[in-house]
């Protein structure tokens, strides 16, 4: 039986998928605008390991993760830049199913964008319209958050307390402080679409419960994200789908917790972030997947260059005994099997129930880890002291079977690495003068080194930044 935390409850719950052997499963996915930092990588990779364990125990799994594609800091990035914003998000889209890839994560069923279903997003706020869940003032429309009364199951917070805590906002359009907007009206230079409200653009909340909707049904098993998704945007996405279809939304909500640097969260905000890239290169990509799953996804994480190191022993430690067994092979005979060696093949089934159990128990992956120790200190003392094929066959197996499970081991493609593009380069560039400004000249330093690493060099001058491959 698996159990799942569910931050709806604040319980750990049996999963009792809506329809038998199937899961329904939506992850909020990124902002498209920049390449992911590792903090974005955590749900990337956690939710990945959810996904693969379900389908190990027999679930069919159909996995939706949206990409926002249309967004605020979307459009500021490409007027600065002055670029298309569509041929922007392209770019990070695409980078970003790369870093996926690196990092083992199994392609999503669908991968909707916002820009592209425009049609369900309209249709849900017109229903929400019609059933008077939302209001229209002057192009913009706004949930009125009084109209559900679930408001706030899943944050556990009271809207009369949201109300009264809620800035006095310049804003009189709206009727009460949490209503949000479900669409706003286009301003200059900004992509628009047609609506019944005139020309504008969605807010965030609304593509997701219009994309779940239109991908997996009215109602789905999990809806999952990083913690900071719980106020308002998940919040929010019951209020919409709850509002409109007449129907709890998600059964099981799960959340990631962040991955730290100096106990604070990682964020493009705060500025203390670690570009995957940058540490998928100085470590490798599967040390990045083996160091997240090192941990319980609702534990927070913190991340140091020494925490990485640890992992990539850790990890060269599973690899390492698995070349000896593969060398042990090769060299080994058919032997009978001895009493011992039978014990020692019969133990194997208490380990797997073991990796079984902690997956069970809300996906614990680090004891799943702890355990595939276990086997490998196991199998270390047997490939020392014997030889018989049928036994070692039997322990890489055993083994290869619960890595698996994992994905943690396997071959990085590597791809986006072979070299940095010109929009990557520029990217690093900026992060850099950023880090100037805030006066941390050691992240400064620090990127200006892994440029050059990468042939880059970089002149300051009074034009800006240059930069020639060298
Ligand atoms: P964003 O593009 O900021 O919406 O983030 C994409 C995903 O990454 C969301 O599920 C976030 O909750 C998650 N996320 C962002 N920062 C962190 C972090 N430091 N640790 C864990 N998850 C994060
Ligand atoms: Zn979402």
């Amino acid at each position: 039986m698996i159990k799942i935390y569910n931050t709806l409850t604040k319980n750990k719950e049996e999963l009792i998928p809506l329809t038998p052997n199937e899961i329904k499963m939506y992850v909020c996915g990124p902002t498209v605008y920049n390449l992911i930092h590792i903090g974005n990588a955590r749900p990337y990779i956690v939710f990945d390991a959810v996904r693969r364990y379900l389908e190990e125990v027999g679930y069919d799994v159909i996995y939706v993760q949206n990409f926002t594609d249309v967004d605020d800091k979307i459009i500021h990035k490409a007027n600065v830049e002055h670029r298309d914003t569509m041929e922007l998000v392209d770019y990070y889209i695409e980078e970003t199913l790369k870093d996926a890839k690196n990092l083992n994560v199994k392609p999503a069923t669908f991968n909707p964008r916002v820009t592209s279903e425009m049609k369900e997003i309209i249709q849900m706020i017109e229903t929400l319209v019609e059933k008077q869940a939302a209001y229209h003032v002057n192009g913009t429309v706004y949930f009125d958050t009084t109209k559900f009364e679930g408001y706030g199951k899943l944050s556990k917070k009271v809207l009369e307390e949201l109300e009264a805590g809620a800035r006095i906002e310049v804003n009189t359009e709206k009727k009460n402080p949490m209503d949000f907007v479900l669409w706003k009206p286009k301003k200059l230079n900004e992509p628009y679409w047609e609506s019944p409200w005139g020309q504008g653009r969605p807010g965030w909340h609304i593509e997701c419960s219009a994309m779940s909707k239109k991908y997996l049904g009215e109602q789905i098993d999990i809806h999952a994200g990083g913690e900071d998704l719980v106020f308002p945007h998940h919040e929010n996405e019951i209020a919409q789908s709850e509002a409109a279809n007449g129907k709890a939304f998600a059964t099981y909500w799960m959340h990631n917790s962040f991955l730290n640097i100096d106990n604070k969260k990682m964020s493009k905000s705060l500025g203390n972030f670690k570009l995957l890239r940058e540490i998928g290169d100085a470590f490798g990509y599967d040390t990045v997947r083996f160091f997240m799953l090192s941990a319980h996804y609702r534990s927070p994480l913190n991340f140091s260059a020494d925490l990485m190191k640890a992992s990539a022993q850790g990890l060269l430690r599973i690899k390492n005994c698995l070349e000896d067994l593969e060398f042990a092979i090769k060299n080994s005979k058919d032997q009978d099997v001895t009493v011992a060696e039978q014990t020692l093949i019969d133990s194997l089934s208490l380990y797997n129930a073991r990796f079984y159990d902690a997956m069970n128990d809300d996906f614990n992956t680090a004891d799943a880890i702890s355990i595939i120790f276990e086997l490998v200190k196991l199998t270390n003392t047997y490939v020392k002291n014997d030889s018989n094929k049928v036994v070692l066959i039997t322990l890489k197996q055993n083994l290869c079977k619960l890595i698996d499970i994992l994905g943690i081991i396997y071959e990085a493609q590597d791809d986006a690495n072979t070299g940095l593009s010109d929009a990557e380069i520029l990217e690093y560039i900026d992060e850099r003068a950023k880090a100037k400004k805030n006066k941390d000249f050691a992240k400064a330093d620090e990127i200006r080194a892994f440029l050059e690493e990468h042939g880059i060099q970089i002149k300051d001058t009074r034009e800006g930044v240059q930069f020639k491959r060298v």
